[in-house]
């Protein structure tokens, strides 16, 4: 990140500076409403149990933010308790190779929905090892490939998470080894995308180092309120609001908005366009992180899952929500 915080300094430095930023009661009392409506479904749903260090996680927890571009912050319920990202962080490592590598990225990954669940091995075999779209695993393997050229797998692994710190402006962020460790002791489907990817000449760093560094992006621990924070930046134009400061060009933002909406839920994400009409990401954490355009950023957690993959709680709480805000970009 350091490359690309580094690059955008001065571009506009020297504005308005909001580090902190104010509670908003009238969102929150929307949240606190948004949360009970949604507190009859707590429990319902599956907890991600193929990675033994999420199936511990209490199917009944909930918590939800919002960090507007003009520095509010609303919370209901557990908006303040650490939970794995998960395939969140696919947006996170997706930003910085766009910086590292720019376009040349599409000539390895695709840009469209894939239709398919998020670790299907099919359609990379179809497609001869071209994955189609940066959010399924195996795009987001070839992701960290691209930010391994010509560094360790260590030294990835601090720059995604130095970068995650600098926008949830919060050095607490943090990752769960424990979580890292239990998905590379039974990660057997994302062995196999890998060495699939490996076979098709599409990786150019060993399967172990690409693996590493998805392994350990995907145990990024993070609160909603750290999670909103660091997805305001493309709610605002590429720009974080609240430094005043250049993240990514405004064409960029609106194309990793583009990409979440029609990618960031899994096969579900046509229906989550239709019902919420928001940029999302979800991960197997039970995580979402949804965008809305010059207004803000959401994340909302909960861990039980629908058939999708995705928070059965979150997904009803961000359609209310959005209903009620009249918040869509269409
Ligand atoms: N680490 C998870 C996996 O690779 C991420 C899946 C997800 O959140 O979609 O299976």
């Amino acid at each position: 990140m350091l490359a690309l915080v580094a690059e955008d300094r001065g571009a506009g430095a020297g504005g308005r500076v909001l580090t902190a930023a104010a509670p908003d009661g009238d969102l929150t009392a929307i949240l606190e409403r948004v949360a009970a409506t949604v507190r009859p479904h707590l429990g319902e749903g599956r907890v991600a149990g193929y990675i033994p260090a999420l199936a511990r996680v209490d199917p009944s927890r909930f918590g939800i933010a919002v960090v507007t571009v003009d520095g509010r912050v609303a919370t209901a319920g557990d908006a303040r308790v650490a939970f794995s990202i998960q395939s969140i962080s696919k947006v996170f490592t997706l930003t910085l190779a766009l910086a590292k590598v720019g376009n040349d990225l599409w000539k390895r990954i695709g840009r469209e929905p894939s239709g398919s669940p998020f670790n299907s091995i099919v359609q990379l075999e179809r497609e001869r090892g071209i994955p189609r779209n940066p959010f399924i695993n195996a795009g987001a393997i070839v992701v960290t490939d691209v930010l391994l050229e010509g560094r360790s797998p260590g030294a990835v692994i601090d720059e995604v998470l130095e970068f995650v710190r600098y926008l949830a402006d919060d050095p607490a962020v943090a990752i769960d080894e424990e979580v890292a460790r239990s998905e590379a002791e039974t990660g057997h489907r994302n062995y196999s995308l890998a060495h699939f990817l490996a076979g098709f000449g599409q990786l150019k760093n060993p399967v172990e180092s690409a693996l590493s560094v998805y392994f350990h992006q995907c145990a990024l621990s993070m609160t909603c309120v750290q999670l909103a924070r660091a997805g305001l930046f493309l709610a605002s134009a590429g720009r974080d609001p609240l430094r005043d400061r250049k993240v990514v060009r405004p064409e960029r933002a609106r194309r990793i908005n583009a990409l979440m909406l029609t990618c960031g839920h899994y096969d579900a994400s046509g229906d989550v366009a239709f019902r919420i009409g928001l940029p999302g990401k979800s991960g197997v954490g039970g995580g979402i992180l949804a965008v809305v355009p010059r207004q803000g950023a959401i994340a909302v957690w909960s861990p039980g899952l629908n058939a999708n993959g995705n928070s059965h709680a979150g997904t009803i709480a961000l359609e209310r929500l959005a209903a009620e805000m009249g918040w869509s970009v269409f």
